[in-house]
């Protein structure tokens, strides 16, 4: 498997490059993946060969335009399998979709008293715009707990997801922990109160297959940029019952059916949701990448990814003064790896590992709640996707022995 993915690393320009002399060894996917050749060329074609407005022109470029931004909903739908592709709409990235989902659906359905459940581990996306719903509605917010290895404690979800609960906001796969959640499982408890699912699967949809009818989620947000398409371009799926029934997000061209001086319709399902030009682009950027993670396999990127942490975990482990964040067993851990290395500061250990040509994020990872229920300021995450090799995981470990030397 290795060596199918080896050959993989050519089609990603961005990867030849040196870094302070070193080669490129890039371990920040889950902050944003890069780009293959494909998907960039897709771009440039369409500003070379269709760029028009969409679903406002009956001239032959403005139809190429529209039939290729919904050819790109198509695609979303099946890569998710999604009922319908009404049922997906596009966004600017996951914090969109789940903004879109608090100030619509959320500010609808939510009144004093009511519960909304989210857990420790959200990225401040997940987690904002249900504390300030909370804060307006007059509502109540509350956390799940974590076990001491860094997965979602399924007993305490239990406990706090009630009748009195209306949603339920929770990560597919942690972008500090490096964990799974049972979100079909939690789906089922969320769904036997009577609440909705919101699921954020940024670091979920790039890395495994993703069947929304089988989780069973009513909302399910992922961003492009995370699985090779450019920025700027995210989905939210919804449940062709729930948008239904939700007022628009935002007001304006496209979305109306009729316009009159004191009220106005809105158009059907998905373009409610699509209030002016959208990033054209940025969709046919995305189902570019969404042909090219198929051609793969995402069983297969699954697979691989996990040869990588299967590989790296236990190595890393056996370093001293080491400390990896979440689950210590590779099989349940995924290709996102937070560390701290003795009581070095991260910022400073991943500026000593890009002098390696190592790239790492360091920070509190948007999720602040997260850092202090771990008790840590920061951490460094080196994160994997299906580009990455077992060399650049030896140079990750090169550039940790490098930086404990330096600071020696
Ligand atoms: N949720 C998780 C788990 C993430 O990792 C991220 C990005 O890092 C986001 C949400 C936000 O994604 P975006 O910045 O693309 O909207």
């Amino acid at each position: 498997m290795d060596k199918q993915f080896q050959k993989i690393r050519d089609d990603f320009p961005i990867l030849k490059q040196r870094i302070n002399d070193e080669p490129l060894v890039y371990l920040d996917s889950a902050a944003t993946s890069q780009k293959p050749q494909a998907v960039i060329d897709s771009i440039t074609n369409y500003y070379q060969t269709i760029n028009a407005n969409t679903h406002r022109s009956v001239y032959t470029l403005g139809q190429r335009a529209t039939d290729e931004y919904e050819l790109a909903r198509k695609k979303v739908q099946r890569f998710i399998k999604a009922k319908s592709s009404k049922e997906v709409i596009f966004t600017k990235g996951t914090t969109d979709s789940l903004n879109l989902v608090a100030s619509t659906y959320g500010e609808k359905n939510i009144q004093a008293g009511d519960e909304i459940v989210i857990t420790y581990m959200e990225h401040h996306s997940n987690l904002i715009p249900w504390q300030q719903l909370a804060l307006r509605k007059n509502a109540v917010l509350k956390y799940i707990e974590l076990t001491s290895d860094g997965q979602l404690d399924m007993d305490d979800a239990r406990s706090k997801i009630t009748d009195k609960t209306k949603i339920v906001a929770v990560a597919h796969v942690s972008n500090v922990l490096g964990v799974t959640n049972d979100v079909q499982e939690l789906a089922q408890i969320t769904h036997s109160h009577n609440a909705v699912i919101v699921i954020d699967g940024a670091q979920a949809a790039p890395h495994q297959p993703i069947d929304v009818q089988k989780i069973d989620a009513d909302f399910y947000a992922f961003s492009g940029h995370k699985m090779l398409s450019p920025m700027g371009i995210g989905v939210l799926y919804g449940k062709k019952k729930l948008l239904e029934k939700m007022p628009p997000y935002q007001f304006g061209g496209e979305m109306i059916n009729s316009v009159d001086k004191f009220d106005s319709t809105w158009s059907e399902l998905p373009w409610k949701f699509e209030a002016g030009t959208q990033n054209v682009s940025g969709a046919i950027g995305l189902s570019k990448a969404i042909d090219y993670l198929n051609n793969l396999g995402m069983e297969n990127i699954a697979e691989y990814e996990q040869e990588l942490v299967d590989y790296a975990l236990p190595k890393l482990l056996a370093i001293r003064g080491l400390t990896v964040y979440g689950p210590q067993d590779s099989t349940v851990h995924n290709g996102v790896i937070s560390l701290n290395l003795n009581n070095l500061h991260p910022h400073d250990v991943a500026t000593a590992f890009d002098m390696d040509g190592v790239a790492v994020r360091a920070g509190h990872h948007c999720a602040q709640p997260l850092m202090k229920y771990l008790g840590v300021v920061a951490t460094i995450r080196a994160s994997f996707y299906f580009y990455n090799t077992k060399a650049d995981v030896d140079k990750l470990l090169q550039a940790i022995a490098d930086t404990k030397e330096f600071f020696r």
